[in-house]
């Protein structure tokens, strides 16, 4: 791991106690991130992702994110400040699935910004991904909820079908579901995300694995440790 890796590592608030292999381990938790941390970043290091140069669909892109932007299919369309469609690459093999827009992104258009954009930032640096290059970011809803409620069932069975198109277009090789709301629209259920994390879904045929978002990890330090085996989980899939 490089020293800017381990500073990120830092900054997220992990801070494994590496264990040499030869040595015995004292907790259960040095084992799991010696084990799961140090080779997932080597992993990052070392087995980068090919580069596939797809077909970009543009006009289907363009298209989709005008009808968005026009979108009046809930009632989330009379306070909104301006839709948030996406962010990233089209060509990543990475999708990262939140919730909704919050003040932020309602305010700049685009999701992830503002202290849980930049955890999410700092994860995704951690595990060797670039947030511009390497991902595409998007939402469950494309509008703002008023106040940051939570979606309601009616909103997400109104806009659910732009994720599918956007999914569609992408072709992500894995797809990353953070917080609940993401987690149980993709996989239709009602399940908490404590028994949700830890393991590969599918999403039709896409790898899913599901992991806390990060406004959650703000506001809940302990979890941090959690989500970093979930990226790690993540890139072992995808290595
Ligand atoms: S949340 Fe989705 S369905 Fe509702 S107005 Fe916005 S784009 Fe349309």
């Amino acid at each position: 791991m490089t020293p800017e890796q381990q500073f990120v590592l830092e900054a997220m608030g992990i801070t494994p106690r590496w264990q040499s292999r030869f040595a015995p381990a004292t907790t259960t938790e040095t084992v799991v991130m010696s084990a799961i941390t140090t080779e997932a970043i080597e992993s990052a290091e070392h087995h980068a992702a090919p580069v596939v140069v797809p077909v970009t669909p543009v006009v289907a892109w363009d298209t989709l994110q005008q009808q968005v932007q026009q979108c009046q299919n809930c009632g989330l369309a009379q306070t909104r400040t301006q839709t948030v469609f996406s962010r990233g690459s089209m060509q990543a093999k990475w999708m990262i699935i939140g919730e909704a827009p919050g003040e932020q992104e309602d305010k700049q258009g685009l999701p992830f910004v503002g202290p849980a954009g930049k955890l999410l930032d700092a994860m995704l640096h951690a595990v060797g991904l670039d947030r511009e290059q390497d991902v595409l970011i998007a939402n469950i809803l494309k509008c703002r909820p008023p106040g940051n409620r939570n979606p309601q069932p009616a909103e997400i069975a109104a806009c659910f079908s732009y994720l599918e198109a956007q999914i569609d277009c992408v072709k992500p090789a894995i797809i990353i579901a953070l917080g609940r709301f993401a987690a149980q629209t993709l996989l239709d259920t009602d399940s908490a995300i404590s028994r949700l994390r830890g393991r590969v879904h599918r999403w039709r045929d896409i790898p899913l694995v599901v992991s806390y978002h990060p406004a959650y990890l703000l506001r809940n330090l302990p979890d941090k440790a959690r989500a970093w085996e979930d990226w790690c989980l993540a890139r072992q899939t995808m290595s």
